[in-house]
């Protein structure tokens, strides 16, 4: 598309005005909004809120600014497009907090995101305790990252994997002809290496443990490779005969013990589903050297308020600032005689280690211990550094984080988590003038956490910025300065301002879907409570802050768990209700997360047990908002499996017979009727430098993924390109005689997603909709009660309206004879299941428990609860 940013014309001061976008399905819009104010995006999901705020606003601020810092940047914008607008005038620069759509974050913890790790570094480099003699320590070499300060037995891990009898062959009664060295590869190596042991003369059909110790420990722990020659397909007996005879072998194999076998797969493979299979035969535990703190000794012997870093970095947030505030406000005991004598060796061999290792060496360092002066030095730092910290841990926990630790890894985070990390680490920043961009601030926030985020916003307003967020919190649009309502329907039924100004005028516009929810116009959802069918009962569970705790889930009903972040909700529910029910199914739960390293693997299993209900219970499945895949090749099409369906209606067509085309041939994932360029994927990925790569348009096919005789063959005057360019709901009108294509559609259109196209890329899609188009998934599977489905978090990124849509179908899951268990924050959800567990009363260690429990009326008047008065408010 050409692109067409003119800039003429001055708009109203203070505000920033914007005419003729038309990103995504914007229709032409023309909008001004007030600059210093709390301007909110509303509308339902897919009416284009994010397309005006992100896609155009903030999108053309980091054209403008890429244009402005590189010059030769301009191409990289002409590949990855700008936004089609016309004109905006009186953008600040902008700064987007997205929450992450399908990319996969890199390693990385609460303490490097909030950079709060370099602050602790720095202390104890500076200000710790040093034991008599030992040379002060660089910043550096109290990172786990770094070679000077990684742990040598460990690496850095802070774990060891060590290969066990017990941990490669899980049932020692098997033979090995039956698999019973399961760490082994499968299939032909596995057979392979079988082969080689027949050869050696190994008794393969004798149980495991009937073995001689000797031989079975050659075949699980030897370092030796030998060579044997394998006589492939005989049977024992005859391999014996035939290498007597000395017949020619079918080929010479080589021997690899199971554990040779299981390290080097785990230490080398590049695929990290290998990895984590590779994990499975091993047993872990903490670095002995390290105990799991992940440095040298060295830099563990270092101490500052009594606590090395490690055991710091493992503290709550809220904990670490207590233990800092001591030397904050310059209490810490006098640290202990410095002896007068000092290890000089020490000293200076430390610093040509560090002369040579290229750092520049701190002349003198290790004296400073003996000067009293210098101690004082010191203390001013403690002092000041802890102080900073503690000020800075106190934007966090405001905004209800107190709960996260320094190591929590971010990738056990939820997103919503990680946008206020984020959030908080911009208040600090300091900038002013900026245009802040943000999604959800208050996603998986409770009513009783939302005030903090609140004023943590009225903060960056005060500094002199502007807002601009995209929020279905019905709390922040009354707070708002300024409503832009977008709508009123989704996809090519939205994209025209409703509304525009402050929010009490939004009370008149009719054709809003907004207005009914924020001015309590809404007829609430109400149905009598179902009674339960059973109970699942769960006792004991031990998993992070739950410690010993017992809790029952009405069966055939629908249950809402709550409570404030960092509760518990999760552990109980998306951690020890999954684990305990899938363990006891005998399966994994169904879900399709992609596999994860095992190295970020959460704390091991949870305890606990069930005592009742599993016989009601024959399956478990669970709905979350992870992406349905992480590159543009998974869509809604292929996900659901209706392309299947497609492809064989394609495959049938006179023309694709005459060519002898078969259903194979309209896959962009086989190689035969893909673009060869692009390899089907119909994007070239754009590495950016400093940033995440970005995917455009693939020049050869012009994004349509297929060669051009497979567009050729059209299916009632489409082509299969034409096909994944449809909106779920003119492919329902498309398909509407063809039930195996239609049946999956209607699912989709009735949650809402009408508006979606059936080749939108998964990495375009938002955890919401990544959410509803399982859950679809699920719904056209035809119902056949017993299952136990469980969602976290269900109405992120749900306007109102689509909320009563999925608990429609939540309900119709559950009429069905099925049970759901939802981990909500919304009250309007609550008042509508048929059970609330309130997890709390607090955050962390001060929560985990189950403060109430009952019919939503019940909890409603739970004394300690602090969901109660807000649920009290939701069911009037
Ligand atoms: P909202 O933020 O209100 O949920 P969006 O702005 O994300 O809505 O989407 C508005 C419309 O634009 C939808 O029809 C959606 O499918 C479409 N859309 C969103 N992102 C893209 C994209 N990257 N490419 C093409 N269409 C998109
Ligand atoms: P909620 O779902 O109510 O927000 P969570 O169950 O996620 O709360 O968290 C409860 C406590 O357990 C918090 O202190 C949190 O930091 C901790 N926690 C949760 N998940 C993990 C994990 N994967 N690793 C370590 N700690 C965790
Ligand atoms: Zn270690
Ligand atoms: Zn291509």
């Amino acid at each position: 598309e050409p692109v067409r940013i003119a800039r003429s014309g001055a708009g109203r001061p203070g505000y920033v005005t914007v005419r003729g976008a038309r990103e995504h399905n914007l229709r032409d819009v023309d909008v001004e909004l007030p600059r210093d104010a709390l301007v909110v995006f509303t509308g339902v999901s897919g009416s284009g809120k994010s397309s005006l705020a992100f896609g155009t606003l903030y999108a053309e601020a980091q054209r403008r600014y890429f244009e402005s810092v590189a010059p030769y940047a301009r191409r990289m914008i002409d590949q990855v497009g700008v936004p089609d607008v016309d004109a905006i005038e009186g953008l600040p620069p902008a700064v987007a907090l997205q929450q992450q759509r399908g990319t996969p974050s890199a390693r990385s913890s609460v303490g490097s995101v909030t950079t709060l790790s370099s602050l602790v570094r720095m202390m104890y480099s500076r200000a710790g305790t040093y034991p008599p003699g030992q040379p002060m320590l660089y910043a550096e070499d109290f990172s786990p990252n770094t070679p000077q300060g990684a742990c040598p037995s460990c690496g850095g891990l802070g774990r060891v994997y060590r290969a066990t009898e017990a941990s490669m062959v899980p049932d020692p009664s098997l033979t090995i002809r039956e698999r019973a060295v399961a760490a082994w590869p499968q299939a032909w190596g596995g057979q392979n290496l079988r082969d080689i042991l027949v050869s050696r003369g190994v008794d393969v059909d004798t149980p495991w443990k009937d073995l001689p110790r000797a031989l079975r420990d050659w075949i699980l722990f030897t370092d030796e490779q030998p060579q044997e020659p394998v006589y492939a397909g005989l049977s024992p007996e005859q391999t014996q005969a035939a290498r007597r005879r000395r017949l020619e072998p079918s080929y010479m194999g080589t021997f690899t013990s199971a554990r040779r076998h299981v390290l080097g797969t785990f230490t080398n493979s590049q695929s990290a589903l290998m990895r984590r299979r590779a994990a499975r035969y091993l047993v872990s535990e903490d670095c002995p050297a390290c105990h799991g703190k992940r440095l040298k000794p060295e830099a563990l012997s270092v101490t500052f308020a009594g606590y090395d870093i490690g055991e710091l970095s493992r503290m709550t947030l809220s904990d670490l600032a207590e233990a800092m505030r001591p030397a904050a406000e310059d209490r810490l005991p006098d640290e202990d005689t410095i002896p007068a004598t000092l290890d000089r060796d020490a000293g200076r061999q430390d610093r040509a280690r560090r002369a040579a290792a290229g750092a520049s060496a701190h002349a003198g360092a290790p004296d400073v211990r003996v000067t009293p002066n210098l101690s004082i030095e010191k203390r001013l730092a403690a002092q000041r550094l802890a102080a900073d910290l503690i000020d800075r841990i106190g934007t966090l926990t405001e905004l209800g984080l107190g709960y996260l630790s320094l190591d929590r890894v971010t990738t056990t985070l939820s997103s919503g988590e990680l946008q206020r990390l984020r959030l908080a680490t911009q208040l600090r920043s300091q900038l002013f003038g900026v245009a802040y961009v943000l999604d959800e601030p208050t996603a998986g926030l409770h009513p009783a956490d939302g005030d903090a985020m609140h004023e943590a916003l009225a903060g960056l307003l005060a500094a002199g910025n502007s807002l601009f967020v995209v929020e279905h919190d019905i709390g922040t649009m009354r707070r708002a300065d300024w409503l832009v309502d977008v709508g009123p329907a989704a996809g090519e039924h939205g994209g025209t301002v409703l509304y525009s100004g402050p929010p009490e005028g939004l009370r008149d516009i009719e054709a809003s879907r907004t207005r009914k929810h924020l001015f309590g116009l809404a007829e609430p959802h109400r149905r009598p409570r179902r009674a339960p069918t059973g109970w699942l009962r769960l006792e004991g569970i031990v998993r992070n802050n739950l410690n010993g705790v017992s809790a029952a889930f009405p069966l055939g009903c629908l249950t809402a768990v709550t409570g404030i972040s960092g509760s518990g909700k999760s552990s109980l529910v998306s951690q020890a209700l999954l684990e305990l029910v899938g363990d006891r199914l005998g399966r994994a739960v169904e879900t399709d997360d992609e596999p994860e390293d095992p190295l970020d693997e959460a704390p091991g299993p949870t305890e606990g047990r069930i005592v009742g209900g599993m016989e009601a219970v024959r399956r478990l499945v669970k709905v979350d908002q992870k992406p349905i895949g992480r590159t543009p090749r998974s869509n809604l099409a292929t996900y659901t499996g209706l392309f299947d369906a497609v492809r064989k209606l394609f495959a049938a067509t006179p023309e694709a017979r005459r060519r002898r085309y078969d259903a194979g041939r309209f896959s962009f994932n086989v190689a035969k009727g893909r673009c060869p360029a692009c390899e089907g994927e119909g994007f070239v990925s754009v590495e950016l430098l400093f940033m995440p790569s970005v995917y455009a348009p693939c020049p050869t096919c012009h994004g349509t993924r297929y060669a051009p005789e497979t567009l050729e063959v059209t299916w009632n005057g489409l082509s299969i390109a034409d096909v994944l360019g449809l909106t779920v709901e003119r492919a329902c009108a498309a398909f509407a005689d063809e039930p195996s294509v239609l049946r999956p559609l209607a699912v989709l259109r009735d949650l809402g997603l009408g508006y979606l196209r059936l080749g939108q890329p998964a990495t375009e899609l938002s955890g919401g909709e990544a959410q509803r188009i399982k859950l679809a998934t699920e719904l056209q599977r035809g119902q056949r009660g017993g299952t136990l489905y469980v969602l976290d978090e269900p109405t992120t990124g749900l306007h109102p309206t689509d909320v009563d849509r999925l608990m429609l179908q939540l309900d119709g899951l559950v009429d069905a004879g099925n049970t759901v268990v939802v981990v909500e924050h919304d009250m309007r959800v609550m008042a509508g299941a048929d059970h609330v567990i309130d997890v709390g009363p607090g955050a962390g260690n001060r929560g985990g428990t189950i403060v109430a429990a009952g019919r939503p009326e019940r909890v409603a008047e739970a004394k300690a609860s602090r969901t109660a008065p807000y649920l009290r408010e939701a069911l009037d």
